[in-house]
């Protein structure tokens, strides 16, 4: 239940004076429907209405309050399109008023002719004479008072004045009581921040431009109320899902030791630590919830194999959830590779998978025949039945949503949580990860597996393409492999696939049937094909869109070409880049651009400079911004109102330990200041947890 301190601030805003349906509406449409939107719609500047020059000594485009004596009045002739003019003079010069289809009477008596009038509004320059156009205050001067020294400027849709907006948000403002305060009183000190009715005035009522500046100590500590609010609620829900019974695996190590003892090479620092922390939590009697970060060629398979071997050796399956085919069938290969000489049953089930052999696999399934089943979404279909399903891979996690997530844990035998591994190459910055991914235990890959030759990297205009044409040549002629990426044209998919289409046409010209071309409208068949031609080296040129970003294998593939690389987030650069490099020979990778700006061209030296997916992640924060580091579609990263990951990333942390004390010291949040938390939570619109608390 929402506390009822907050009634007023979640109050619809036609509650308002002056705050009819429409302007409603409008407001709705840029800040929200309630009071509490309005006091979230910020201003992004302001307006100082202080400026009072003599007309001789005016600036272009300056805001001023003047006060001016009104000469005559030059009225529209009719039937014209010029406007009203009204000409006012001080000691120094004279300034037109201009008025477009003003009425007559109101402007007579606005701006009687004689008298002196406080006019402020924004100065132009026209034919070489100063004018005004509609002034923003026309007042008697003994009402100076009425014409505010700032004004803040808010963002507004074409229907909604400044005035209406901002007169609506001092109204709502109004409103706003002092809440008790659920910040610790010496953060408050050290930072210097004000309690939250005053943050709140204070960036509604700004003195001067740095009180709109994100990083206000007003601004400051609303973000911070707001990343603590998404902190609290993210640790809520992991404390909640840690009590969730689960079963507890402990590993034998009998396949462990098998499969180790096979392997061609020593786990890397990281990978031993991953699997020491998964062992611990399948031990322990909860659900595990962990995500594995790992870069692009870090070793993710193995750890994962590893987990599902430990529910394997308890008697129970595993299986390993993959976003495509190709993916999946990679799994299976390497899968079953190391498990030669083990006992362990593999079976891979896709979609591709029907009639016979599907029922036949789900009936070794459902007997417990198959140990370990590798698959796409057709592993958690509703006639799919486990003997005994404990533990769950979620490969590159980002691909899917929290509810195939759901129904995979489903599968699991009644009673009991799922274990759950999921794990994902798309690299997020750190402070990031605890935003999105707050609710889960994290482990990262941050180590990658010795003897790896580095990516020549380089950056190259698309115009120099008949030498890049060249270069193709002599990487063909010396047993190269090479990926030709398409650039992305805004998220069509039909134009990325015209794209590519003419650079394969392009392409043949000069290499014949030595190229080939895949993309996302083609059949699964058809594409496994292309796929399969370039790994056994039929074509050596695979031209192709984005659709093999994810987890193709090909050991011979050392040239990799994006173009328009510029168009590209880095992260999708680094993962292109990534499909390089993983063979014997030194690779190379050719970023071709169309034109570069400053920020495309500081973005493309990032990648020449580092391929350590975590720092690109954290460069391309820096350049970008948060909702294209991630994509917002597929980042299910929080919406903040007030909070800017960019500019209050470094309150991630801060927030995160504080929600994780607190809720050490009081987990039903219960004492004082628990309960002033729970206002905290309601406020923002992160409450869904507070119903666990009861429960303890
Ligand atoms: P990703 O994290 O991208 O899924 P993979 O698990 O596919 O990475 O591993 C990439 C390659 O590195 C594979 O060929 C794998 O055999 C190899 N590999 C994994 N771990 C090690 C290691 N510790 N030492 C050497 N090679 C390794
Ligand atoms: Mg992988």
């Amino acid at each position: 239940m929402r506390p009822e301190i907050l009634y007023p601030l979640f109050a619809k805003t036609d509650s308002l004076p002056g705050v009819g349906a429409r302007i409603s509406d409008n407001l709705e449409k840029v800040a929200g429907a309630r009071i509490l939107d309005l006091l979230w719609h910020f201003p992004v500047d302001i307006i100082d209405r202080r400026a009072g020059p003599a007309l001789k000594d005016i600036l272009f485009d300056q805001v001023v309050t003047l006060e001016l004596t009104v000469s005559d009045h030059d009225p529209t002739p009719l039937k014209s399109k010029k406007p009203y003019r009204v000409w006012c003079h001080d000691d120094t010069g004279t300034i037109g008023l201009i008025f477009f289809h003003p009425r007559r009477d109101y402007i007579l008596n606005k701006l009687p002719e004689g008298e002196i009038r406080l006019i402020s509004g924004k100065v132009e320059v026209y034919n070489r004479k100063l004018q005004m156009s509609h002034p923003d205050y026309i007042l008697p001067v003994k009402q100076r008072a009425e014409i505010p020294e700032f004004e803040p400027v808010y963002p507004l849709t074409a229907r909604l004045s400044g005035k209406v907006m901002a007169r609506t948000v001092g109204d709502a403002i109004k409103r706003v009581s002092p809440l008790p305060e659920w910040l610790d009183q010496s953060l408050l000190d050290r930072e210097g921040w004000p309690n939250w009715c005053d943050a709140i005035k204070s960036v509604h009522h700004p003195k001067s431009s740095k009180d709109v500046n994100l990083l206000s100590l007003a601004r400051v500590r609303l973000a911070y109320d707001e990343i603590f609010a998404n902190q609290l609620a993210l640790e809520i829900m992991r404390r909640q899902s840690k009590k969730k019974k689960g079963r507890s695996l402990k590993a034998s190590n009998v396949y462990l030791d098998q499969v180790l003892s096979n392997l061609p090479y020593e786990l890397t620092g990281a990978q031993h630590r991953s699997i020491d922390v998964i062992k611990a939590d399948l031990a322990e009697p909860f659900a595990m919830m962990r995500l594995l970060q790992g870069d692009v060629g870090s070793g993710k398979t193995i750890v994962a194999l590893l987990a599902m071997l430990i529910a394997v050796e308890n008697g129970a399956q595993a299986a390993i959830l993959a976003p495509t085919e190709i993916l999946a069938r990679q799994h299976f290969i390497s899968l079953s590779e190391m498990l030669v000489g083990t006992d362990v049953k593999v079976a891979i089930l896709t979609g591709r998978d029907k009639g016979k052999s599907r029922e036949g696999l789900l009936l070794d399934l459902a007997l417990g025949k198959i140990d370990l089943l590798i698959g796409t979404h057709a592993i958690f279909q509703k006639d799919v039945v486990y003997h005994d399903l404990a533990m769950a891979v979620i490969d590159e996690q980002h691909r899917f949503g929290v509810e195939q997530r759901m129904h995979l844990s489903r599968k699991a035998k009644s009673g009991t949580g799922m274990d759950i591994l999921a794990m994902t190459a798309t690299p997020i910055p750190r402070t990031l990860t605890l935003t999105v991914y707050g609710d889960m235990d994290t482990s990262r890959l941050d180590e990658k597996p010795p003897g790896r030759i580095p990516i020549d990297t380089r950056v190259m205009s698309l115009d120099r393409i008949n030498n890049i044409i060249d270069a193709t040549r002599r990487a063909v002629v010396g047993g190269s492999r090479v990926y030709w990426v398409c650039p992305l044209i805004e998220e069509s998919e039909v134009l990325d696939l015209a794209a590519a289409e003419e650079r394969y046409r392009h392409l043949t010209h000069f290499f014949k049937e030595r190229v080939g071309l895949v993309h996302g409208k083609m059949k699964a068949k058809q594409k496994d094909q292309v796929m399969k031609s370039f790994k056994e080296g039929t074509i050596d040129i695979l031209v192709s869109t984005t659709v093999i970003e994810v987890g193709v294998h090909v050991p011979e593939a050392t040239v990799m070409i994006i173009e328009h690389a510029e168009r590209f987030g880095l992260s999708q650069l680094h993962q292109l880049r990534g499909r390089v490099g993983r063979g014997e020979t030194k690779s190379s990778c050719l970023l071709l651009y169309g034109t570069l700006g400053k920020k495309a061209e500081a973005r493309l030296k990032v990648m020449r400079e580092t391929d350590d997916g975590f720092i690109i992640a954290e460069e391309d924060l820096k350049l970008r911004g948060a909702g294209e580091v991630l994509g917002t579609r597929q980042s299910g990263l929080p919406k903040f109102k007030v909070a800017s990951l960019e500019s209050h990333s470094h309150l991630i942390p801060m927030a995160r330990d504080d929600a994780r004390l607190v809720l050490e010291k009081d987990p039903t949040l219960t004492n004082e200041r628990g309960r002033y938390l729970r206002i905290l939570l309601y406020l923002f619109e992160r409450d869904e947890g507070v119903k666990y608390l009861k429960s303890g």
